[in-house]
């Protein structure tokens, strides 16, 4: 399989537009995609291998002095399929391009700080792919639908989130946001293999219930979120997570995507290639 085999584009087909509606969204579709499982898992490690390459020109770019880097933001619910994008997307890389960072409870420091504060200080370095399991969005999920601040604080946080991402884009980063959507039925499903076993019992946590039972005002939240901050310089891409094969080969491709947009090249050597080969040969 060389030529492209999407029916459309996943950048098209997933990207978060003003009349995106949650409500109607199906996690167990495959847009764009009409082969099978199979063919999915053979897109994705052939386009594994082309992520392995551009990244390391990314990196070799910032070990040149350069200052971009990419970052991939992921939100989803319990059981999503988060930590599986971080092992088998991101794992396709070499892990020392990467900076992973993943958020969950604010600690007692963090929450004395303004909520940016440990995002900033988690951001990718120059010629990194930065990793965020979780994120700023917590700020207007968790923290909407628990009440954690009044509405007038998380209301405000939507604009400065997207002028907080353009200054992000501005200086040099790359910020690809990624919405994992799994249905009630396969969270349930997913939910229960955890609690069945005893190798995964490390991954439930009796909470998860409780935020399940919330399913409608995150709903309400992820909606909100998809309304005010898909944009044009950060737009959200909502991917289907019941079926796994499909959402990671589609975080991949948007990976992809986002290293090829630098028109990346390996860097000029700064030393004269000739010279150094016969001091070589001579040595
Ligand atoms: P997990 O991703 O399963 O390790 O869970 C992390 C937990 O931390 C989730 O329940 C999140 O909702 C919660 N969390 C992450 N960020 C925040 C935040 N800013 N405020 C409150 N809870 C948060
Ligand atoms: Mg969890």
């Amino acid at each position: 399989m060389s030529k492209n085999p999407w029916d459309r584009s996943p950048l098209e087909v997933l990207r978060a537009g003003p009349e995106f509606d949650l409500a109607s969204f199906d996690p167990s579709s495959t847009p764009g995609w009409s082969d099978d499982k199979d063919d999915g898992t053979e897109r994705m490690a052939e386009q594994g291998a082309r992520l392995a390459d551009l990244q390391e020109m990314l990196f070799a770019e910032g070990r040149s002095g350069g200052t971009r880097s990419v970052l991939l933001v992921l939100q989803g619910m319990d059981t999503a399929g988060k930590g599986g994008i971080v092992r088998h997307v991101v794992g396709m890389v070499d892990p020392q391009g990467v900076d992973h960072a993943s958020f969950g409870k604010p600690t007692k420091e963090e929450l004395a700080h303004h909520y940016l504060w440990r995002i900033r200080k988690a951001l990718p370095a120059p010629g990194r792919l930065g990793v965020f399991d979780r994120s700023h969005y917590e700020d207007v999920l968790v923290v909407r639908v628990e009440n954690l601040v009044p509405p007038d604080v998380w209301g405000g946080r939507y604009d400065e989130i997207n002028d907080f991402e353009a200054e992000l884009v501005a200086s040099g980063t790359s910020v690809v946001k990624v919405a994992l959507m799994v249905s009630p039925d396969e969270q349930r499903a997913r939910l229960r293999e955890r609690l069945e076993r005893p190798d995964k019992h490390w991954k439930y946590n009796p909470a998860d219930l409780d935020v399940r039972a919330k399913w409608p005002a995150y709903r309400e939240a992820y909606q909100a979120v998809l309304d005010r901050t898909s944009t044009e310089i950060a737009p959200w891409y909502v991917v289907p997570a019941d079926r796994k094969w499909y959402a990671r080969m589609a975080v991949t491709e948007l990976l992809v995507d986002a290293f090829e947009r630098l028109g990346l090249r390996w860097p000029l050597a700064d030393f004269d290639v000739d010279a150094e080969m016969a001091r070589l040969d001579a040595s």
